[in-house]
């Protein structure tokens, strides 16, 4: 071990809840799953490219062509000509699948360049591919600690953070969401010679805020001596010079030891990667069993991944875009009354003070073309819900204006069959 000088189920506080806590949680989602008229994740997708296409209900056998802000694909690369264009090409030459995992010799060029190229761009020695984000964080935390170690997260974390720290055995502490301080009160009891310690956060988290406190983070981690990873799922490709991510922006790159990103966002692929140290990453390489065990990112999806890193390094235009309709929504949508909290970020979340009322809403939206989900307990207070909207390039201000006409009219008709009640947050 080494030693250095925390829809949409996804908190990582699902670790401190009572067993009271859990079995509402499981309640909540039965009951959605099996009610076809609130489930947002029955919809499949016919034609079209996951930001506006032909969707129909797994359900019910009718078409429906709509906008979608369910998906991450923030900077709409899945659909780009030089992208399909490449994974094209990496099908013809290599085909379809790797058959082996990258430690076993799964590798093409296109890996090793994407990795030197990932590296570089988040300003990294040296990085490290895995078949999905999931597993990257998975691999990461497990192939890192032992049983004696401690992994102090975020309480608002991705499981898949969660998920590695318990296959590990390590001790799992959480901190209060972006707060320095409740940090520096876990780090104080649990540092020790004798142990790593891990600290885990995000640099944008999938709830509608805005960029996380991550330097302060940094900082009183490092005051402790602990080991830090910044998973940058929903900031890299769109935050930073280059799209390079939160940890470039805020200026904490070299304190930082593991930068960690999906391809499946901004990348439009499929796939994780770590970037480190280049001792860091050959201990990765050697004891993280999602990497040895499992099969590599196939050659079309590490082209794809591959094109779009260097598209998103060189186009700012891309990211423009993108902050473009961000600020555009945002802006209409509270000058129309909604409450959006505090977060500047491309996921939009008017608040909603009665969950039904909001599922219903999501329905009628669906009825008028448009496709968002709604984001429910335990992400929020019992009883509350937040409509979640995810932006991307691929969107335009006519998506924004067409979404916000059906939100209007969704919520009156809703209103109009339920008068007596109010479903905005106040
Ligand atoms: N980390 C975070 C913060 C995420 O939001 C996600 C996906 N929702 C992942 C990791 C996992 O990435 P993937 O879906 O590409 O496996």
């Amino acid at each position: 071990h080494i030693r250095s000088s925390h829809p949409t189920f996804q908190a990582a506080k699902v670790s401190s809840w009572s067993a009271n806590d859990k079995s509402k949680l499981v309640r909540e989602v039965l009951r959605m799953v099996n009610d076809q008229d609130r489930n947002p994740y029955s919809k499949v997708l016919r034609t079209g490219s996951a930001t506006r296409g032909t969707v129909t209900d797994a359900y019910k056998d009718e078409e429906q062509e709509a906008i979608i802000w369910t998906t991450n694909l923030y900077l709409g690369l899945n659909r780009d000509k030089e992208v399909i264009a490449e994974a094209g090409k990496a099908l013809q030459q290599f085909g379809s699948g790797m058959g082996t995992s990258a430690a076993a010799s799964g590798m093409t060029d296109l890996h090793v360049t994407f990795e030197k190229e990932f590296a570089g761009l988040v300003g990294k020695p040296s990085a490290c591919l895995f078949p999905t984000g999931y597993t990257a964080n998975v691999g990461a935390v497990a192939g890192l600690l032992g049983r004696n170690d401690v992994v102090v997260i975020d309480q608002l974390c991705h499981a898949s953070i969660v998920d590695g720290a318990r296959l590990c055995g390590a001790a799992i502490r959480t901190f209060r969401h972006n707060s320095a301080s409740d940090l520096e009160a876990v780090l104080k009891s649990e540092v020790s010679p004798y142990r790593t310690v891990l600290v885990v956060l995000e640099g944008v988290y999938s709830m509608g805020e805005g960029a996380a406190p991550v330097a302060d983070i940094v900082r009183t981690a490092k005051a402790y001596g602990a080991l830090v990873l910044v998973d940058e799922a929903h900031s890299f490709g769109f935050y930073g010079e280059g799209g390079a991510g939160i940890c470039a922006a805020q200026g904490v790159t070299e304190e930082v030891d593991f930068i960690m990103t999906t391809l499946s966002k901004a990348l439009g692929s499929l796939g994780g990667v770590v970037a480190a140290r280049k001792d860091h990453i050959d201990l990765l390489k050697s004891s993280s069993r999602a990497y040895i065990f499992q099969a590599s990112v196939s050659p079309a999806d590490m082209a794809a991944a591959l094109t779009a890193l260097r598209r998103l390094r060189e186009d700012d235009k891309l990211r423009e875009r993108l902050w473009d309709t961000t600020r555009y929504m945002r802006r209409r949508f509270t000058e129309a009354g909604y409450d959006l909290g505090t977060g500047d970020g491309p996921i939009v979340t008017p608040h909603f003070s009665d969950k039904d009322t909001l599922y219903a809403i999501v329905q009628g939206m669906y009825k008028r073309g448009v496709q968002t989900s709604a984001v429910t307990y335990p992400i929020v207070e019992n009883g509350r819900g937040r409509l979640r909207l995810i932006c991307s390039s691929a969107h335009t201000r006519d998506d924004v204006d067409k979404t916000l006409d059906a939100l209007i009219a969704a919520e009156h008709e809703v209103r109009a069959q339920k008068p007596s009640e109010s479903s905005r947050n106040t």
